[in-house]
């Protein structure tokens, strides 16, 4: 088979690369992780992505989990444009945020109030900013593993012991502002308890992904999670659920409900922009109304609740909602995809371990030189995987029979010829 031209792509790449830092502006498209350059999408529509060079992929990466109704979905462009024309934003409060705030309530009815920002970034820094307001409380509890968007705070990497004031994660964040993040293993209730005996009553918030997205997929560990519901309310500490990948992703609403759990605060974004940069957070009106204006906890922001945002978000909540059975249909597709990855790389003694829950999976090999040749194998035959192993893939109403079909054969083809570099190696 003839390989694909990546010229134009190419060219463009390395005139990014003199003016954007590494080409991106967010680390994981710089395809590090997978090697060789990335692929620049000129145009998209439904499951498809295409390239500059005309190239065409299956897309698994969506905008990384934001476009569950695919690409360019007709109702969504179109709300976009008629929101557009009467102009991009106002500083004032628009009836499109009144819209898009009732349909997120309807289907996640603990989100009593709600606060729109720009970015899932900014929901969990104004969601802990709320909880430590509220609770009088400075310290906070994460996870290992588990990603909340870049605030510095966050970006905390467990040290070794019971729960740790960690290290920073990344250069540029001084010990001192991760003072207050305790950083824990996720799973572990024997941990957890000994955790809230010792700190519970000066932790302000809890902060969890329900199910993991950031370094491959995590699938949730209900009783872990029911047990943080438990003690945090012992301990009057909140429960946030970070559910900027997870809300809408499994069923029309939250994961928390999903499982029958009840937080006190969910963090939202990706999906319910419909693709444009959004974030939110929400609660019971006790906690959020110790925002301002309410209250003395402050956040503002320039661009929140921008119309043509709110527009996107709005068209995308309005089709899922006709979609709720259809949820089903998407998780069986990543269902196949995953057996179909585990029983090749067993066939073919390739170790990797699949992981896989409702519409999210990831696939991970144990050499990463093996990922390499089989993502880029995928790549060159149209099939575009998130270029981590640390990244979910995820599937969008938009992919039909035929894609997955013509994924599986590619992945069948890849899984061949990497089994007969592996013996000749
Ligand atoms: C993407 C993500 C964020 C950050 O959202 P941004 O819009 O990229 O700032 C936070 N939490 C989780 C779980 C995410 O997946």
């Amino acid at each position: 088979m003839k390989r694909p031209s990546y010229t134009k792509s190419t060219t463009l790449f390395k005139a990014a690369q003199h003016v954007l830092v590494g080409g991106v502006n967010s680390p994981v498209r710089s395809f590090r992780h997978v090697g060789g350059e990335p692929i620049l999408v000129k145009n998209a529509r439904g499951s498809r992505i295409y390239d500059y060079d005309r190239n065409s992929y299956i897309d698994y990466v969506l905008s990384y989990g934001a476009l569950i109704l695919g690409h360019a979905n007709p109702g969504v462009i179109s709300a976009v444009k008629k929101t557009a024309e009467k102009g991009l934003g106002y500083g004032t409060t628009h009836e499109l945020e009144v819209e898009l705030a009732r349909r997120i309530q309807e289907a996640i009815p603990l989100c009593e109030k709600i606060r729109f920002v720009s970015s899932g970034t900014e929901a969990v820094m104004g969601a802990i900013r709320l909880a430590r307001g509220f609770t009088k409380r400075n310290k906070i509890l994460k996870f290992e593993y588990s990603y909340h968007g870049h605030a510095d705070y966050l970006l905390v990497k467990a040290g070794s012991g019971l729960a740790t004031m960690g290290l920073p994660a990344s250069k540029g964040v001084p010990k001192d502002f991760i003072r207050h993040t305790l950083v824990t293993s996720y799973g572990n209730i024997n941990n957890i308890n000994k955790i809230f005996k010792r700190y519970g009553s000066e932790i302000a918030a809890v902060i969890v992904e329900p199910v993991g997205g950031n370094n491959g997929v995590i699938p949730p560990d209900i009783p872990f999670l029911k047990r943080l519901r438990t003690l945090t309310r012992q301990f009057s500490t909140l429960l946030i659920f970070d559910e900027v990948i997870t809300g809408f992703r499994f069923h029309f609403g939250s994961a928390a409900s999903y499982f029958g759990i009840k937080p006190d605060m969910i963090c939202l974004g990706k999906i319910i922009g419909g693709g444009l940069p959004i974030g939110a957070y929400g609660g019971s009106k006790k906690i959020m109304n110790h925002l301002a204006p309410l209250g003395s906890v402050y956040q503002a922001s320039t661009f929140s609740g921008n119309p043509v945002v709110m527009s996107a978000g709005v068209a995308t909540l309005r089709k899922l909602a006709l979609l709720k059975k259809d949820y089903k249909k998407l998780s069986e597709k990543a269902a196949l995809i995953s057996q179909y990855l585990e029983n090749k790389a067993k066939s073919h003694n390739i170790d990797i371990s699949v992981r896989h829950f409702g519409t999210m999976f990831s696939v991970y090999f144990k050499k990463r030189k093996y990922f390499k040749f089989f993502y880029r194998r995928l790549l060159e035959n149209g099939i575009y995987f998130a270029p981590s192993e640390y990244e979910s893939n995820f599937i969008s109403f938009a992919h039909s029979k035929e894609d997955i079909k013509k994924t599986l054969r590619e992945i069948d083809e890849a899984f061949y010829l990497l089994a007969k570099r592996k013996g000749r190696s």
